[in-house]
């Protein structure tokens, strides 16, 4: 079984304005290390090798016929979630095609017996774990283009966790 979630990966430049930001949001918590920066679409959680096959087919028949759709997201407000214990940047999923993703990649987790979310969706890139505060800071604007919709392996390893991309289909 494989720990596995969907998500956006930021471009080089949009990872130099958070990893500033990050520099400027104390030290009270666990920074996201820059490689782990990611915007999620669907945390899946554990996965059998039969489960990720499926998923993968899925998308890639989806990416084939075009039916996976591109979309902006504008992400401009630091946010400190109380439960999670996280500092992010957060946005609106203002952009319908970024909502018609969104439940694409839910109702596949649930077809394939899944973790699906329990909340709403928020569009946001977790910038510090276990933060105590929002820091009383300007938040920077970021307008990721989703291009590509990423499949990761969340492996924990002695250096804490690890994202590997194991498959990426273009989003059109
Ligand atoms: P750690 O749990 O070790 O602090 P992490 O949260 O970065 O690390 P995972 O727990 O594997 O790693 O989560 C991978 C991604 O999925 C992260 O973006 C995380 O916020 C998100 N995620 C995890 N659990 C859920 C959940 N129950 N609902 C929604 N998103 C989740
Ligand atoms: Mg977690």
């Amino acid at each position: 079984m494989k720990r596995l979630f969907l998500a956006i990966s930021p471009n080089a430049a949009q990872l130099d304005t958070l990893t500033q930001l990050q520099a400027n949001i104390g030290d009270e918590g666990r920074i996201v290390p820059r490689d782990n920066l990611h915007m999620t679409l669907a945390f899946l959680g554990q996965c059998s090798a039969a489960q990720q096959e499926a998923l993968s087919e899925t998308l890639a028949r989806l990416a084939h016929q075009r039916r996976l759709p591109a979309f902006e997201v504008t992400l401009n407000t630091l946010a400190h979630w109380d439960k999670p214990k996280i500092l992010c940047l957060k946005g609106e999923a203002r952009d319908p095609q970024l909502v018609s993703l969104f439940n694409l990649c839910q109702r596949l987790a649930q077809q394939l017996g899944l973790h699906t979310s329990e909340h709403s969706f928020q569009p946001h890139i977790t910038l510090m774990r276990k933060a105590k505060a929002l820091p009383d800071i300007k938040s920077p604007t970021l307008t990721l283009n989703g291009h590509a919709l990423h499949l990761y392996h969340s492996q924990s390893s002695e250096q804490g966790v690890q994202y590997e991309i194991l498959a990426s289909w273009t989003l059109t």
